[in-house]
């Protein structure tokens, strides 16, 4: 699977696939992480916008260069010095290529798009924006594409401007038009929305921002792998993509900066290979690119982003926006049908991404997500790193699947089934709340301790535990715990009571066992069910318990223990994580409040 050498300009000779058509089975065979199994079904994988999956050749180039040609670049005097400069370099030309720059001085490698964003914010930013002076983005940017612009205009004076969107997700361009003003002095704008998929147009509104002289950076993150980039035609300022979304090695990317803007702009990090003389009075710097590219780049990953390039190239652009085309509309069909899901964002152009949420059900985006992991579909969930997007369309995450290359309409399918599935159980299962008679509710109250001490009551949740064979079945296990979660009133559901950082609401409400006051119990709700199960588990372990042991309670070595923690996400363990200082804070209150003389700090 050798690939040809490139020419000088990067431009490699392609071996294409027949045709326009393309060839799915033999795309699928060339990627070795689509061939297992997750939770005994067939991965369907459906998180490429979070990253893409990498082929055989990249994996190979990646061990090859290691294998026979590491070494530093740029500065050796041996034979692997220049190999592996030349490959970095043939790496940058071919990355030129693919973007069409008209030179490949024009590319800086970097870290990613988020890199690649700060560096522009950082030195072409800092020079051109002042007190007073305007940076716009646009409501559906990644956060990627705002702190960094936030944090500028907070620095020096500046506003943000935010261009507003249409309930169908898309840039409206009269308004665009209207938010850029004669103190603009730079827009900032994704090529394609993470969140939505909305492929903006993008060329137009770049003409629009020139004719006012303002420069236009785009992040190209999701546009790459989906749609022909040329920048030649954008005539965008700046363009910057992540290797990882487009088939390549994480750890790599690409700013592409038009080289009169490279030139002028500043240094920003230092350091070796980015300097021309160094002495104690003073520095000269190297030109761009070098000028940006302080330290040992990551060469591997350069050489990796030129493979996965040429494999798209391979494939051929227009077979893969044909293809993936296709198993949008087929996806928009099938997801549309299912009573209950809502798609959120409906744009005229789209590519990569299906954002919806589920409505009227006892579940949360998170809650379907997990459940379509058991089903072998990895999909995403949450806000997608675009607050101020979910913000402005009324929804607190959405559930969003994510084509690729290697998509078929099988595993389209195979997600529609299995959230039909699930849905419809959801909503044959009466919830806890309308299950109980309103008696029940009222008598439901504060659990009691389930054992003689924490000690013991761990010990009987892991011998039920580890009765059960595999995470499915524990998570089984789990969710039918938080349909017992005894039912907490609503005059409880406060702001005091409220515990961020979980990804769905939650509340918890400690109090001191009444007449027994070393003990806490409390009452939880949330309306995620495998929050509640977490809930739940908590509750059984440490509700009715006395104060001093829940404090001295090892629950990150029960859950490791216990295998769950594993399955804990960052948000779900950030959220456990806080229901747990929560607990403690008010374990450490009530044993100083039983004994004044009890200077217990609280845990945090
Ligand atoms: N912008 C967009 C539109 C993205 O989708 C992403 C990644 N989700 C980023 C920026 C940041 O990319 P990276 O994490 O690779 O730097």
């Amino acid at each position: 699977m050798n690939s040809p050498l490139s020419p000088p300009d990067g431009r490699r000779q392609i071996r294409r696939h027949s045709g326009d058509r393309l060839d799915i089975a033999r795309v699928r065979r060339s990627f070795p992480a689509l061939e297992q199994l997750v939770h005994g079904k067939n991965l369907v994988y459906l998180d490429n916008a979070a990253t893409t999956q990498k082929p055989r050749r990249v994996l190979e180039a990646l061990t090859r260069y290691y294998e026979t040609s590491n070494a530093n670049v740029h500065r050796g005097v041996h034979d692997l010095g220049d190999r592996a400069t030349a490959r970095f370099e043939r790496a940058r030309a071919r990355a030129g290529a693919f973007l069409n720059a008209r030179q490949h001085r024009e590319i800086v490698f970097v870290r990613g798009t988020t890199e690649a964003i700060n560096l522009v914010a950082q030195t072409f930013g800092r020079c051109r924006v002042g007190p007073g002076d305007e940076v716009a983005v646009s409501c559906m940017e990644h956060h990627a594409n705002i702190v960094p612009w936030q944090m500028l205009c907070n620095e020096k004076g500046a506003s943000l401007r935010v261009i507003p969107i249409t309930d169908a997700g898309e840039l409206c361009v009269e308004a665009y038009e209207a938010t850029l003003t004669e103190r603009t002095k730079l827009v900032a704008l994704a090529h394609v929305s993470n969140a939505l998929g909305t492929v903006n147009r993008v060329k137009t509104l770049i003409e629009i921002a020139h004719r006012r002289d303002i420069p236009v950076l785009v992040d190209g993150a999701q546009a790459v792998a989906h749609l022909e980039v040329d920048v030649q035609d954008l005539d965008c300022d700046f363009y910057a993509f992540s290797g990882h979304k487009v088939y390549g090695p994480m750890g790599i990317g690409v700013l592409y900066g038009k080289i009169q803007h490279l030139e002028e702009m500043p240094p920003w990090q230092c350091g070796g290979d980015m300097v021309k003389t160094v002495s104690f009075e003073g520095t000269s710097f190297n030109e761009a690119p070098a000028k940006f590219e302080a330290g040992t780049p990551d060469v591997a990953g350069a050489v990796g982003l030129a493979v996965a390039l040429d494999e798209i190239e391979s494939i051929g652009r227009s077979a893969i926006a044909h293809h993936e085309a296709c198993l949008l509309d087929h996806a928009l069909g099938r997801l549309g049908a299912i009573r209950g899901i809502r798609l959120i964002g409906t744009p005229a152009r789209r590519a990569g991404v299906i954002s919806f949420v589920v409505e009227d059900q006892p579940l949360t985006a998170m809650d379907i997500g997990i459940r379509l992991n058991l089903e072998g579909v990895a999909v995403r969930t949450g806000h997608h790193c675009c607050q101020p997007l979910m913000e402005r369309l009324g929804v607190p995450g959405t559930i969003r699947a994510s084509v690729g290359v290697y998509t078929t309409l099988a595993e389209i399918d195979h997600l529609a089934d299995a959230l039909g599935a699930i849905v419809a159980t959801a909503r044959s299962r009466p919830s806890q709340r309308e299950s109980l008679e309103i008696a029940d509710l009222a008598a439901a109250g504060y659990p009691p301790a389930t054992a003689v001490s924490v000690g013991a009551a761990a010990s009987a949740l892991l011998e039920e535990l580890d009765a059960l064979e595999d995470w499915p079945e524990r998570y089984e296990y789990l969710i039918e715990l938080g349909r017992k979660l005894p039912a907490m009133p609503p005059e409880l559901m406060t702001a005091a009571h409220r515990v961020r950082g979980c990804q769905s609401t939650v509340f918890l409400a400690p109090r001191a066992r009444p007449g027994c006051t070393d003990r806490v119990e409390f009452l939880a709700e949330s309306d995620s069910e495998i929050v509640r199960g977490l809930l739940a588990l908590l509750q059984r372990l440490f509700s009715g318990q006395r104060a001093v042991e829940i404090l001295g309670f090892d629950l990150g070595g029960f859950l490791a223990r216990t295998g769950l923690e594993s399955h804990l996400t960052t948000g779900r363990r950030n959220g456990l994580a806080e229901m747990i200082r929560r607990l403690h804070a008010f374990a450490a209150r009530t044993i100083a409040k039983a004994d004044p003389r009890t200077k217990h700090q609280e845990h945090s």
